[in-house]
């Protein structure tokens, strides 16, 4: 199995990392949401979260994905391969083809109550930036493998594609959990595209309803295709969060490690009320 991936390394990351540093110092400059916790203990616990997490998905995600790839592409086998398609529209319908399937991931993580367990660890961050983007379980990036690595196969995308699709992946997951408030004007067209930090602030919402919307990852065609896109809720309003987890001591890193092993708590306030907002009409306008 291949482990090196030179331009993966040398430009996808370095590209990656300049753009994580403008992020970080813009949405300092323009808050989106209200901070909550202080930065530097976030930065703390994201930040031992994903020191297992990282290392898993650049050891173990994408290794796996690039030889299930190689693997298609060697033996013909793959959507890709049986459509017999030219080699450009294999590169740009494996791209949405890649997009899709990770939106179904996203549902999945949210469905299955074992992966759940692990996404959680994601979800009760009570405030969005930057640093939530790489804050997930090992386990969760451990569990993606077989499906993202099996989705890969199935598609049969070429391996170079693989590692290009990651890098955007990783560069719009990073910028939709950004707390960056981006003019309001603007956002409200590009997320007709892909997926924004308004956008994605919603999907972190205490409110149930909210949660389960807006599970796409780059394109937000995938929630529109799924009715599941959710945009008319006033970002003030919004509290971070997952309502059962409020208590700030329950963010430790050792905490947030054993989490998935503990019995899971109902979707509810620690007084026992479901979080709940009325529901405002134009469910597919963003509003500011
Ligand atoms: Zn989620």
């Amino acid at each position: 199995m291949k482990f090196m991936f030179r331009k993966f390394d040398t430009l996808g990351m370095p590209i990656l990392g300049a753009a994580a540093m403008v992020l970080f110092v813009l949405e300092r400059k323009h808050q989106l949401r209200r901070r909550t916790r202080p930065k530097k203990d976030r930065l703390v616990e994201n930040g031992s979260v994903a020191a297992a997490a990282v290392p898993a998905l650049r050891l173990l995600l994408v290794p796996g994905m690039y030889a299930a790839a190689q693997w298609a592409n060697k033996n013909s086998f793959g959507l890709m391969a049986w459509l017999r398609l030219p080699k450009w529209a294999k590169y740009g319908a494996g791209f949405l083809l890649l997009d899709y399937s990770n939106y179904l991931w996203h549902v999945l993580l949210h469905k299955s109550d074992l992966l759940w367990r692990f996404h959680n660890v994601h979800h009760i961050d009570m405030d969005l930036d930057l640093s939530s983007a790489w804050r997930f379980h090992i386990g969760e990036n451990v569990a993606s493998v077989p499906y993202r690595g099996g989705m890969v196969a199935l598609l049969g995308v070429p391996a170079p594609l693989v590692l290009f699709y990651e890098v955007i992946f990783e560069g719009c997951t990073a910028f939709h959990h950004s707390n960056l408030r981006l003019p309001y004007a603007f956002e409200k067209h590009l997320c007709q595209l892909m997926v924004t930090p308004r956008m994605h602030g919603i999907h972190h919402s205490i409110v149930a309803r909210e949660t389960n919307s807006n599970f796409s990852v780059i394109f937000s065609a995938w929630d529109r295709l799924h009715q599941t896109l959710r945009l008319n809720v006033p970002q003030d309003k919004i509290t971070i969060g997952v309502p059962s987890y409020r208590n700030p001591h329950e963010q430790s890193p050792a905490h947030l490690f054993r989490m998935p092993f503990e019995k899971q708590r109902p979707w509810q306030l620690p007084d026992g009320t479901v979080p709940s907002r009325e529901e405002l009409p134009r469910q597919k306008e963003l509003l500011p």
